[in-house]
């Protein structure tokens, strides 16, 4: 039996498992798949990676997943992080604002039953991702949007508040002479943070979170709280968290195809550079003005992270290590 599909197998059958810290694989006695468990990589657990430089925000998940929390409260509360630092005027509080100066937030999680939850513009709530679980384990939903994400958010306890900090405000007033207020979607202000966790159980799950691009004309959504373009889990196999320029994520539906490649036996690293591959193959991509960037897991614990130019980077907390490590590039 092939390496793949005898993972696949061992996690349909629940035979995949974690042995103390070590993700190890554990078959029916037969000498090949006996074989198949010695060529699988055994990778320590837990693990957690994230897009760009966030190294609080990743060690806030390694500390939840350290001590033997879920993968999914890992990459929650490791995304409240940056959603509640006004320095990161990309994600949360102090996010720069559309046109018009309003902050919309869009977050989305996703668990390791498949489960998720998404909100999209979402105004005056600093933890979108926060909102978005709600969303996943109270509603019958997946994505509410605008002022129904807000009143589901209010109704939830959280505390509505200005999310327009004097900085962005600045930036913003900056930009609009600058820009003479032209809507504009270019390669300005990226950086949502993604992660994506693996606990001690062997379980996946991953969250994103960002204000979206800085600018922005209102009422714009991009890839972040879309299943399957912003992020994409799935617990058999692995997953995957974009960041970049959403549109063209969407039209790939990046995540996804991250994911389906691994199914497919691609490593998280070939699978993320296939996924750029499919954007800036286009016959008429514009490619050398946007940026887009991918991170991936497999089942077990590989990772990879790939982008169309310099400058994008993982951080990646395991085994103690809490690393940056800068991303291959297409161009
Ligand atoms: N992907 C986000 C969006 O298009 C932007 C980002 O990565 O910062 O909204």
């Amino acid at each position: 039996m092939k390496r793949r599909n005898f993972i696949k197998r061992a996690s349909l059958t629940g035979v995949g498992i974690a042995v103390g810290n070590t993700l190890a694989s554990c078959a029916e006695n037969t000498s090949e798949e006996a074989k198949a468990s010695q060529i699988i990589k055994k990778t320590s657990l837990p693990l957690v990676i994230s897009t760009w430089e966030v190294k609080n925000a990743t060690a806030k998940a390694w500390e939840v997943l350290q001590s033997g929390g879920s993968a999914l409260d890992a990459v929650e509360q490791g995304c409240n992080v940056e959603e509640s630092n006004v320095i990161n005027q990309t994600v949360g509080k102090g996010g720069l604002p559309d046109r018009d100066g309003n902050v919309t937030l869009d977050a989305c999680i996703m668990d390791k039953y498949g489960n998720c939850g998404s909100v999209v513009y979402l105004q005056n709530i600093t933890h979108a991702v926060s909102v978005a679980r709600k969303v996943m384990e109270d509603t019958p939903h997946v994505m509410l949007a605008g002022k129904g994400a807000e009143q589901f958010a209010i109704s939830k306890g959280f505390q509505p508040e200005e999310l327009l900090t004097e900085a962005s405000k600045e930036a913003w007033e900056k930009w609009k002479v600058k820009a003479k207020y032209k809507p504009i979607i270019n390669i300005e202000n990226h950086d949502t943070i993604g992660m994506l966790a693996i606990d001690k159980g062997g379980d996946i799950s991953g969250a994103c979170t960002t204000s979206g691009l800085a600018y922005k004309l209102a009422g714009r959504v991009g890839d972040s709280p879309i299943i399957g373009s912003g992020l994409f889990v799935d617990n058999e196999i692995g997953a995957a968290v974009a960041t970049g320029l959403g549109e063209e994520v969407v039209k790939t539906v990046g995540s996804f195809l991250i994911v389906e490649l691994m199914r497919q036996g691609k490593s998280p690293q070939e699978a993320c550079e296939e996924a750029i591959g499919r954007i800036v193959s286009k016959p008429d991509s514009n490619y050398k003005n946007f940026q887009v960037g991918y991170i991936a897991v497999n089942k077990q614990g590989e990772t990879g992270s790939y982008s169309i130019h310099k400058g994008f980077s993982m951080t990646k907390y395991q085994d103690a290590k809490n690393e940056n490590l800068q991303s291959e590039h297409y161009t």
